[in-house]
Order: C-alpha cells, then structure tokens, then sequence
C-alpha cells in the first residue's frame, strides 16, 4: 500500500496541500470516480505521511503523489481485487492516474511569465495560479520520466496500463482489471 516510488521526490504538509487535495479529488470527480473525503486523507495519514514530516518541494510533484495514492485509495473502495491484482497493474494504473492528472494540469491554467512559483502571487504553493514557466518545465520533465521510466511495475505498467486506456477507455479499462485482474490487451 505505501508506495516508496512516491517517496523519493515528494513530501508534504498535509494541512497546507488541502486545496490541492480538494483539485486532485476534482479531478477524480470529472472522471466520474468519487473519492471519499475521509479515507484518503486516512490513507495519507496512515500511511508515509505521518513517517516523514517534511515540506513542500512544489504542487506538480505532490499532486502527482495525491492523483497517485488516491488511485490506490479509489480502487480499494470500490472492491477491486487487490490482492489478486498484479503489482504492475495496480501501480500502473496509479500511474497513468497522477500521468492524466498532470496532462489535466498541464492544460488547464493560463500561462504566464512568472519565472519561479515564489513569484506568484499565493503564498501557499499548492493553490492552483498561474502557470509558470518553471511549473511547466517541471510538468513535462515528469511527464517524460513517466513515459520512459525502465521499470516493469511503474514502467511497464504504466506504458500497458495506459496503452490500454487510450484504446479502450479508462472506465473499460478499469471494469476489466476488476474482473480480470489484468489490463485488455
Ligand atoms: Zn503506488
């Protein structure tokens, strides 16, 4: 469940990041995949969160962690096999949830000139302004090593999981790994 992949770059305050919780949770919603307020948070605080105390590096990379860890919140909600579920499909399919989320993010917000998110005009680093160049550099470096990540849970998994998506559909893709355990080839 807790996911050391995340942990290399990501650490966060919890109640600092609520309203980027609350836009991760959007963005489930828009899909059509509610998440229940309180187990995510649940899940964060039980989970790496309360271990490492830590702060912000920036609101692309801790919402990453969030699309990520609350995919794997969503899936345990709504009774998908998990233990049955291959680590790579599970993992995967978090990945190309917190990849959307990042697509999602990146397209939305207006550009802007501002050079670092310092100088922007909230002080909190996880409400959403404007796009800054940095943000967006950031964006597509992580969007990159997503996508060529050489690694066959969070690699390959998520290269299959979300092949499988652009072809079938996300919600296919989904009801088939709850039936099958696996990703629709
Ligand atoms: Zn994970």
């Amino acid at each position: 469940m807790i996911c050391l992949e995340c942990l290399d770059s990501s650490i966060m305050d919890v109640d600092e990041c609520q309203p980027l919780y609350q836009d991760v949770q959007n963005f489930y919603k828009g899909l059509n995949m509610e998440v229940d307020k309180e187990i995510p948070l649940r899940l964060v605080d039980s989970g790496f969160l309360s271990k490492i105390i830590l702060f912000s590096l920036c609101r692309i990379v801790a919402g990453l962690t969030l699309a990520h860890e609350m995919m794997h919140g969503w899936l345990r909600l709504n009774g998908f096999p998990y233990g049955k579920l291959d680590p790579y499909v599970s993992e995967g399919i978090s990945v190309v949830m917190s990849y959307m989320w990042l697509e999602n993010e990146m397209m939305s917000g207006t550009d802007s000139n501002v050079a670092s998110p310092s100088l922007s005009s909230s002080s909190n680093p996880y409400i959403k302004g404007p796009r800054s160049q940095f943000e967006r550099k950031l964006g597509e470096f992580w969007k990159c090593k997503m996508e060529n990540k050489v690694c066959p849970i969070y690699g390959d998994g998520f290269r299959m999981g979300y092949a499988a998506v652009l072809k079938y559909g996300l919600k296919s893709v989904l009801e088939h790994m709850k039936s099958e355990g696996n990703f629709p080839r």
